[in-house]
């Protein structure tokens, strides 16, 4: 009776693996993690976890009950690159220990609900998510928040001194990205290739598969690696393994990375594209070479689910305050609530790419890396599924689609045309009216919608919002 112990035992002896690492992920998205020598980890630990202190979890429970397991996850082992020691690192699942449930607020529970709740509709048995992760890599990073008389933390002109940090290494010896021209230069001007090379070896190591990697349209050090699509909650995982290789990588190198949506004012933000598809007893559900851009109409109804519900959704795919600073114009981050085969502007884009059936999938452009991947993703199918179940036209409910440039549209037709939320608070208000779609099968309780938007208002929202911004000094300082 051992039968997840079978499946890693080739990983630890060929490893010579001496410690197990156990990583779950909290409520806002970060992944947490303990350590244990391998002889503690048996059949058992799979069987009944391990145990920690919810209660010092960010989103998890309070005081009262703070006594909590980890399920570790066998399919997810990998060796983690980061750690001297051989060690395995395992995905955990979250459980009360009160009965032996799976915990309400683990993010994961709620991405294989999502999942299993698909299977339960007929509609689909697979959902295939391909997300794009975009970063910035610095030299360094300056910031001090948290001490009040040490002014705003950073300087109006920040942008130019992490500029020239990374590209004005004395002597500055002339290659430079111009002005939104880093998609993509070769070396010299690319300084990046070399690390990039690293991130993703490192992630193929960890046993991802890699398609590309390449400098990002901004200017000073933007990175994208390209990663194959998976299943929900295995590229969820995946999502997090990614992140993990390309900070970790960073600070090997003395450098830094960054997923915030925008840390550069005037530049190109950093998105997380997400591309969906679904799939049923091996066959793809989008494709139909005589609908628009090649899509059947459940993929039209699947977009029009994601549209129709975009403001809510967005609380969970685009959830920080610095999340709306990427969603304007001009830097190829979608404002428009639209589908289109060719803007970069709209909410939802069709790759066009192949008329391969297998590869038709739809992207959505609003997430960004600041999400929590489980769900964000899960969010999504929900959106896509209540789409398909209420036969939501995307046309017939005023989202396209729209071919054409949308700035050189005239005024009469641009009016018409909806618009992301400006702000976190708008999509958390949003969520706080639109969330049936989310709690159907159970897979969002009411009770974790509530405390999402609490969690988000309190941590995030006010406290950027009772501090003094560099833009105020500027504005007010001679007023
Ligand atoms: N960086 C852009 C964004 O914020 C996307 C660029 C691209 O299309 O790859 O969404
Ligand atoms: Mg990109
Ligand atoms: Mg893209």
């Amino acid at each position: 009776a051992s039968d997840n112990m079978k499946k890693i035992e080739d990983i630890i002896s060929k490893n010579r693996i001496k410690y197990v690492d156990y990583k779950f992920i909290d409520v806002p998205g970060t992944w947490q993690h303990k350590t244990h020598p391998i002889a503690e980890l048996t059949e058992d630990v799979f069987k009944y976890g391990t145990g920690f202190d919810g209660s010092s979890i960010r989103g998890f429970q309070g005081i009262e009950e703070s006594d909590m397991l980890l399920i570790p996850d066998a399919e997810s082992a990998f060796v983690d690159p980061f750690i001297r020691e051989p060690t395995l690192s395992l995905i955990c699942d979250v459980y009360d220990p009160d009965g032996l449930k799976p915990y309400s607020r683990d993010p994961r529970y709620i991405a294989r609900k999502a999942e299993k709740y698909m299977a339960s509709t007929g509609i689909a048995d697979a959902a295939y998510f391909g997300p794009e992760l975009e970063f910035f890599i610095f030299d360094d990073v300056q910031f001090d928040v948290l001490t009040p008389y040490k002014g705003m933390g950073y300087s109006i002109n920040s942008n130019e001194a992490i500029w020239n940090s990374n590209h004005n290494s004395t002597p500055n010896l002339g290659h430079r990205p111009r002005f939104k021209e880093g998609y993509f230069p070769v070396p010299p001007t690319d300084t990046q290739t070399d690390i990039r090379n690293e991130m993703a070896e490192t992630m193929m190591r960890m046993g991802m598969k890699i398609e590309l990697h390449h400098h990002e349209v901004a200017t000073a050090g933007q990175a994208e690696i390209g990663i194959r699509f998976n299943t929900l909650t295995r590229m969820a995982d995946q999502t997090m393994m990614y992140k993990y290789a390309v900070k970790n990588v960073a600070l090997r190198n003395g450098k830094t990375a960054t997923f915030m949506p925008k840390p550069l004012f005037g530049d190109n933000g950093s998105g997380m594209h997400t591309h969906q598809s679904l799939w049923k007893g091996g066959e793809p559900l989008f494709f139909d070479r005589d609908g628009y851009a090649m899509l059947s109409r459940t993929a039209l109804y699947y977009i029009g689910g994601l549209l129709t519900h975009a403001h809510s959704l967005l609380a969970f795919c685009s959830p920080s305050t610095n999340s709306y600073k990427r969603l304007v114009p001009g830097y190829e981050a979608p404002v428009n609530l639209v589908f289109s085969s060719r803007n970069r502007s709209a909410a939802v884009r069709i790759p066009m790419y192949s008329d391969n059936p297998k590869s038709k999938r739809i992207e959505f452009r609003p997430p960004d890396g600041t999400c929590n991947p489980y769900l964000a993703f899960a969010a999504m199918l929900m959106a896509g599924l209540d789409g398909i179940q209420n036969k939501i036209d995307p046309t017939e409910a005023g989202f396209g689609p729209i071919n054409k440039n949308i700035y050189h549209l005239p005024e009469e037709e641009k009016k018409k045309i909806k618009s992301v939320p400006g702000s976190l608070d708008e999509a958390l208000a949003a969520l706080e009216k639109d969330h049936d779609y989310l709690t159907k099968g159970g897979v969002f309780s009411e009770e974790f919608i509530n405390a999402w938007i609490e969690y988000k208002r309190t941590t995030e929202i006010d406290p950027v919002r009772i501090r003094t911004h560099p833009y105020e000094l500027y504005l007010y300082y001679d007023a």
